[in-house]
């Protein structure tokens, strides 16, 4: 039965939490596995293992682990019995096949009562591959790794290892909201809150019938691409259209912009304090356009009272369009599609708004009537990953 042994690095930092934490990702990586053959996941002496029945699931096991947040790194590994022979005919079985001019030996050992210690395994492993391959010896850049975990009843042999998302498990720092447009930026925002633990709710604004459907095709299609890292999503869709066109009619052009986003804002927190969310997210980031300068980022804040949290805030647009790109988001996030925020805007919006321009600005709005009257008509789909269908386990 193939095991793949999943290390996480941060969570084994968090002193006495960190039961809780590995509990967290068991959880979760039992979750993103349901309906592949014969699953088991286990904790296992500062590493998890999952165990499944057949080799032919290994690539969707290997992209399903990728995606989560809260892991470092996991390898496909080969049990052996902890005995350094049967490790050793092991891993020359595996290497049976395989070619590489150089190569190096990495040994654990969980558990100290195994008679070698792990320089030791390293090089009598290594002697022993040496003689067998003919490779050679490279502690630094080595073609091949081996690697050898010492556990207290088995041994594993692993020979490569892929890369997680790292961060820390879905689920284990609490709840936020994130403004959800269907632009570049803020499905990379929401990810990164996913990445440190949040679970991250989806707000989305949008203009139907004025504009077209499309921006919320795109969100329901990053909605659930983001469901399958942290595997439960909420996605709340608010009519805006109705909204805006009040704006229009009460609000001097330059300040528009802001006002919707404060509106939004708004709207957003009072669907956060419902849903239990702490803070709200947007993918706003410093200069990236007129509408996110600093005094607008400070009079935006203003409207809400909970903390506003953008995690872009430092990143240039190529940092975050590369991101959004490993993350396969970026090709829906380019699908033409009209803002809702360009409806109705001015060419050149206020880049030095104040509060008090925006206060009596907005005297002229039944703001807690609209904010009250969307926040209760806001449309509500819950996500999971798998979808049902697929949970077959
Ligand atoms: P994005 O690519 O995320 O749309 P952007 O660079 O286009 O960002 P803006 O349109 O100014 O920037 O939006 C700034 C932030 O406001 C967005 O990152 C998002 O968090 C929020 N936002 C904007 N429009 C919407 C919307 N229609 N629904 C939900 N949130 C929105
Ligand atoms: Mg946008």
């Amino acid at each position: 039965m193939p095991s793949v042994i999943v290390h996480y690095q941060e969570i084994a930092l968090k002193g006495r939490n960190r039961p809780w934490f590995v509990e967290r990702l068991v959880t979760n990586v039992r979750t993103a596995m349901a309906g592949v053959d014969g699953v088991k996941v286990r904790a296992l002496m500062g590493r998890i293992e999952l165990q499944h029945a057949s080799d032919g699931d290994w690539p969707e096991v290997r992209e399903r682990l990728s995606r989560m947040p809260g892991i470092a790194n996991f390898l496909r590994a080969v049990p052996a019995a902890c005995d350094f022979d049967a490790i050793a005919d092991t891993v020359l079985a595996e290497l049976d096949g395989v070619e590489a001019d150089s190569f190096r030996v990495t040994a654990r050992r969980a558990d100290k009562r195994f008679p070698l210690t792990s320089p030791q395994i390293e090089r009598n492993l290594g002697g022993r591959i040496k003689a067998a391959k003919g490779w050679r010896v490279d502690l630094d850049r080595p073609a091949l790794t081996v690697r050898v975990e010492v556990l207290a009843d088995r041994a594993f042999c692993c020979l490569r290892k892929e890369p997680g998302a790292g961060g820390l498990p879905s689920g284990a720092s609490g709840r936020v909201a994130c403004l959800l447009s269907g632009g570049i930026d803020s499905p990379v925002a929401a990810w990164r809150m996913i990445k440190r633990g949040c679970r991250v709710r989806l707000v989305h604004f949008h203009s139907y019938p004025i504009l077209s459907r499309t921006s919320q095709d795109k969100v329901a299609e990053i909605a659930a691409l983001l469901t399958r890292r942290q595997l439960q999503s909420r996605l709340y869709v608010v009519a805006f259209g109705e909204i805006q066109r009040r704006v229009v009619l009460a609000v001097p052009p330059p300040l528009r912009v802001v006002v919707y986003r404060r509106l939004m804002l708004r709207i957003a927190e009072r669907i956060a304090r419902t849903s239990g969310s702490a803070a709200l997210v947007t993918g706003e980031a410093v200069g990236q356009v007129a509408s996110q300068t600093l005094d607008n980022m400070a009079v935006i804040d203003a409207a809400a009272s909970l903390p506003v949290l953008r995690p872009l805030v430092g990143m240039d647009k190529d940092e975050i369009v590369n991101e959004a790109r490993r993350l396969g988001t970026y090709e829906v996030s380019i699908i033409p599609d009209e803002d809702c925020c360009t409806l109705f805007t001015p060419k050149h919006p206020a880049t030095r708004a104040t509060v008090r321009q925006l206060d009596e600005a907005e005297t002229a709005l039944p703001v807690d009537a609209l904010v009250e009257e969307a926040a209760g008509a806001a449309e509500r789909l819950d996500l999971r990953f798998p979808p049902a269908a697929d949970a077959r386990a």
